[in-house]
């Protein structure tokens, strides 16, 4: 019988799925912005998106040269479940698809370059699930559900978002979750989609003997803190959990939540996502460093300034005392600053502008006030720095 939740191929994205997209949306909409305006982020923004786009092509080129592209001829059943799988999401042109040797690794994946995409199944997985079996449905419906929900050009438009602490795992672990669903869509299988799952959890050989129930389990009864923070920091749902989520699919409704342990989020919070090990990722926190830097750089100055100011402005203030007190004792204004300053006048040393500015009476000055720094002029030009907008006398 077929599970009321897998009767059409549009009602397989999980809802929490498009919350996090809102949230990544916000936070990618702010970064990206951000970069923009900034001209040491946008330099590093065009640097990360040529290494990404390089990186890309270097894969596409990789894959349609080394491994062996699937059709009429080269593995036609593989082939015919894969253009079964397409047609049941109404796709008129299947994405390429290919099987590769990857050293025994169990894994597929789906990728896009320069407007084509394709899927990937490691030949390992091929041999473990069979050519045209409903686990091998599982499996290429799951690729096929991240092109048709476009994660591929998330990835990159939402890569902000994708790194923030929390919700870039959660929005991640939110795909997995749909695209299995799609899995279990394209295999109507849900206990050939949980046998897929207990191949890539226990190995090809003895997946067979393992149960899902017993699996699923697991998620229920490991909730420690580090199973917690594991589970937060992940971009994939456990293994477990990705059964509990399919067996769940049999009824229709979502499977019970079991709770974490709190502190887990608290440390999950320092713990970026995208924890996947592809460079892009590196290439990414790069560009978030450089983003911090082109921001505090400026703000560093800007703080450095004002104290330079300020220092020349306290100079000004005394140098403007010491010349009202030579008009008071002498009766007439001094004339250069040399009158001021040194062993046994008003002040005992020349007081230092730390930007280099020497100071100066000019001619015919008859207040302090008029004394200025040859960098930073008088003390209300100073002052008018600190608070632009203020209007004097
Ligand atoms: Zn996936
Ligand atoms: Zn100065």
């Amino acid at each position: 019988m077929i599970p009321p939740t897998l009767t059409s191929p549009n009602k397989l994205t999980v809802p929490k799925e498009e919350t996090y997209f809102t949230f990544a949306v916000i936070v990618s909409v702010i970064a990206w912005a951000a970069l923009a305006i900034t001209i040491v982020g946008l330099f590093y923004a065009l640097l990360i998106a040529f290494f990404i786009w390089m990186g890309n092509g270097l894969l596409a080129a990789h894959l349609r040269s080394e491994a062996v592209q699937v059709n009429e001829q080269q593995l036609p059943r593989l082939y015919a479940a894969y253009r079964e799988v397409c047609a049941k999401f109404n796709l008129d042109e299947p994405p390429d698809l290919y099987v590769v040797q990857a050293g025994g690794a169990l894994n597929a994946f789906a990728a896009r370059h320069a407007g084509r995409s394709f899927v990937v199944v490691f030949s390992d997985f091929v041999d473990a699930l069979g050519t045209d079996s409903a686990e091998m449905k599982f499996i290429l419906g799951h690729e096929i559900g991240h092109l048709r929900s476009r994660h591929i050009l998330k990835q990159i438009l939402l890569a902000p978002g994708l790194i923030t602490p929390l919700l870039g795992p959660a929005y991640r672990r939110s795909w997995e979750t749909s695209c299995d669903r799609y899995g279990a869509f394209a295999a109507q299988d849900i206990n050939a989609s949980t046998r897929a799952m207990m191949v890539l959890s226990g190995g090809k050989d003895h997946a067979k003997e393992l149960q899902a129930g017993p699996f699923a389990d697991q998620h229920y009864h490991e909730r420690g803190f580090f199973v917690s923070l594991h589970e937060l920091s992940s971009t994939y749902p456990t293994l477990s959990k990705r059964v509990t989520d399919l067996l769940a699919l049999e009824t229709g409704i979502p499977a019970e939540r079991p709770p974490r342990n709190p502190f887990a989020y608290l440390f999950a919070s320092f713990v970026p996502g995208g924890n996947t090990g592809a460079p892009a990722n590196a290439l990414i926190f790069v560009v978030i460093i450089g983003l911090l830097a082109a921001m505090a750089i400026p703000a560093f100055q800007k703080v450095r300034e004002a104290s330079q100011l300020k220092v020349c402005l306290n100079n000004e203030r005394m140098l403007s005392a010491a010349f009202d007190q030579a008009v008071l004792e002498n009766g007439k204004p001094p004339t250069s600053v040399a009158e001021l300053v040194g062993p046994g006048k008003y002040i005992k040393q020349m007081p230092v502008c730390l930007n280099g500015g020497t100071y100066v009476i000019p001619r015919g000055a008859t207040s302090g006030e008029e004394i200025f720094c040859t960098v930073h002029g008088t003390m209300e030009n100073i002052q008018r720095k600190f608070n632009p907008t203020a209007v004097r006398h």
